[in-house]
């Protein structure tokens, strides 16, 4: 949000990079009409993954956060295994309906909403029939549903499969574990779009972790609709009222402007904390000094003033 309202340098890392290198990669993957998955052989692809990340790092050299060889390396290496995964998992199926699809459709009066679907891919009645039994009616597909399903890949560390570490996890330690996947609005943000431009809700949405080739899939329901909508009419009106409230929260660890956030309050600086051996043994505090940029200034989004009476 800062990098908008302030119109800070815009900056990346090496997950996020390799995530959207891994993105292109795959997309390049389903644009042959000769081959599957448009290199010959699985070696030709990793090979031409490598290529792919050195231009990446190269590239965006000036905004990486960190430079390291290690990470560069290391976020090579988890590149190449998405792509491998990915190559072993798809090369017989067929090509997704949609890859890297952008749609951009209105929310409200002067807003719009845009999202990219990673891709949307075609889906029988008979696995419908499996993974969504409730929405075959004598054979059927019930009205108001496409046979397709949605696919956001991931390539974070983080997957929903803790039973690698909990194998006797509970099923209500897993929901509790996966209520992410099953509720969050990034997800309901999906389905809400993919309703409005083909009037129809999709019968499933898959988040596919490449680095381990596996899929977890979850759906949503109009019904869902609701609370989307209420959330981002909170933040339209924000929007238009120039409010940016901070969110603090585990997502500022990867906050690219965590510094300049800190000093937007004047009156205690950026800092960290050594741990000490218990509440009476002292431990450390180390700050930065407070660097208040000279000639930021809040850029003003010309949204129209909302109407009387709305
Ligand atoms: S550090 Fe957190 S609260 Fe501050 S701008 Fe970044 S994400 Fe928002």
């Amino acid at each position: 949000m800062l990098h908008y309202v302030m119109g800070y340098e815009r900056k990346t890392d090496h997950p996020r990079l390799m995530g959207s290198t891994v993105h292109q990669f795959v997309h390049t993957m389903h644009t042959s009409a000769k081959n599957p998955l448009y290199y010959s052989t699985l070696k030709k692809a990793q090979g031409a993954w490598w290529w792919k990340w050195k231009t990446a790092l190269e590239k965006n050299e000036p905004i990486m956060r960190e430079h390291s060889k290690k990470k560069d390396d290391e976020y090579g290496v988890s590149g190449l295994c998405c792509i491998t995964n990915y190559w072993n998992s798809n090369i017989d199926k067929p090509r997704p309906i949609e890859v890297e699809k952008r749609f951009k459709v209105r929310m409200f009066p002067k807003v719009w909403f845009v999202g990219i679907f990673d891709q949307v891919r075609s889906i029988s009645v008979e696995s419908i029939a499996n993974i969504r039994p409730d929405l075959i009616v004598k054979g059927v597909l019930r009205e108001g549903y496409d046979p397709v399903v949605l696919v956001d890949l991931k390539t974070g560390k983080k997957s929903y499969d803790p039973r690698h570490f909990r194998p006797d996890i509970s099923d209500d330690e897993l929901a509790a574990y996966q209520f992410s996947l099953h509720e969050n609005m990034q997800i309901t943000a999906y389905y809400w779009l993919y309703y409005q431009v083909y009037g129809k809700l999709p019968v499933a949405f898959y988040w596919y972790h490449l680095r381990s080739g596996k899929a977890f899939m979850t759906y949503r329901n109009k019904s869902d609709f609701r609370t989307f909508l209420d959330m981002m009419r909170y933040v339209a009106d924000g929007f238009m009222n120039e409010l940016y409230p901070l969110r603090v929260g585990d997502h500022c660890t990867y906050c690219d402007y965590n510094k300049e956030c800190a000093e937007l309050r004047a009156d205690r600086p950026l800092m960290f904390s050594e741990p000490s051996d218990g509440i009476d043994s002292g431990g450390r505090m180390n700050i930065w000094p407070q660097e208040i940029p000279i000639g930021a200034t809040q850029l003003k989004l010309k949204f129209p003033a909302p109407r009387k009476g709305k």
